[in-house]
């Protein structure tokens, strides 16, 4: 046990780091170190540190690019493993296959770009591919499921298998039936469409995302998912919650929906906040608003 962040530094050398602070690492910019992050590429390295941690039982964690987590300012235990360095991207006729820790909006650019149609409307989404599908992320009616083929994974005993997207049940940002895995590719099947009007819907759509959401302060997209027949900013605005703020963390004047860091917030500025909405949209509406982001680490 004692010998496990050795093994590590002695496996990954410079692709292992300890203490790591996880401002850097995540689109809110606050969080505490984590004890150990790397950043395995191959299969091989995956399956190396999986198993170590599954043997020495020591908690693991994957991160894209941190758009959609929101980490304790205690920081994390255990290792965390970076995606970010498989980056690779190859259009292939009507395919697209991308590693996970490619970016997201590059892939729709260069759909684009070869005139291929159905990842247009994900433009300016600013996660990793694997990310992406990990959460189904979707905006203007498009969500990644709808062109995906494929992914590649390795389970947490660090086997490798390739899963068809009809394997899982791909719902609203988030996937059913998933096993605990890493995904490290991802396979894309899109339909023949016109370069002009896709880069033309591409830019509505960049357009669209600067003119409503508060791009100019660190946050981590939609806080909340929607809710049946609703819209959370909507509940939001109606509670009369725009601007309220805790420490350094605000609800966006622009977009009720984002919460950005607007001055140095903590980690625990965000989450109380978080559940202060939540709280006053129960008390005036009765409905129980559910988070889209994902917590990391001890808050109180
Ligand atoms: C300004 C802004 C706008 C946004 N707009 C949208 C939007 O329009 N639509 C939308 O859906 N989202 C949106 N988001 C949220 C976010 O970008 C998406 O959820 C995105 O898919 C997260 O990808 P990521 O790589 O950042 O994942 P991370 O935040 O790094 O991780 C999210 C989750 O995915 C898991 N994960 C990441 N990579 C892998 C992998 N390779 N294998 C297994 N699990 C993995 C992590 O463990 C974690 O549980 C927005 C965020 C911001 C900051």
């Amino acid at each position: 046990m004692a010998n496990y962040k050795d093994a590590l530094k002695e496996f990954f050398g410079e692709e292992c780091l300890f203490n790591e602070p996880m401002n850097t690492h995540t689109t809110y910019r606050t969080g505490g170190p984590a004890e150990v992050y790397v950043y395995p590429q191959t299969p091989e390295q995956w399956a190396f540190v999986l198993k170590l941690a599954q043997a020495e039982n020591i908690p693991l964690r994957v991160i894209g690019f941190g758009s959609n987590i929101l980490v304790s300012g205690k920081g994390l235990g255990g290792i965390t493993c970076s995606t970010k360095k498989m980056n690779r991207i190859v259009v292939d006729e009507n395919r697209i296959t991308a590693q996970a820790g490619a970016p997201l909006d590059k892939v729709c650019e260069l759909a684009c770009k070869a005139g291929l149609a159905g990842m247009e409307k994900l433009s300016g989404i600013p996660g990793s591919v694997g990310g992406a599908v990990f959460m189904n992320a979707g905006a203007y009616g498009q969500e990644t499921a709808d062109c995906l083929e494929y992914f590649d994974i390795i389970d947490w005993e660090g086997r490798p298998a390739t899963l068809l997207k009809e394997d899982v049940k791909f719902a609203y940002r988030h996937v059913d039936g998933l096993p605990k895995c890493i995904i490290l590719s991802a396979g894309f099947t899109l339909k023949p469409g016109d370069f002009t009007q896709l880069l033309a819907a591409r830019s509505t759509v960049q357009h669209n995302r600067v003119a409503k959401q508060p791009l100019e302060f660190p946050s981590a997209g939609s806080v909340f998912k929607r809710p049946a027949n609703d819209y959370a900013s909507r509940l939001i605005d109606a509670a009369g919650l725009r601007g309220l703020s805790v420490g350094g963390a605000k609800v966006s004047e622009k977009h009720a929906g984002f919460i950005v860091n607007f001055n140095h917030a903590s980690a625990q500025d965000i989450k109380t906040l978080m559940d202060q909405v939540r709280q006053k949209v129960k008390a005036q509406f009765g409905v129980e608003l559910e988070l889209e982001q994902i917590l990391w680490g001890d808050f109180e």
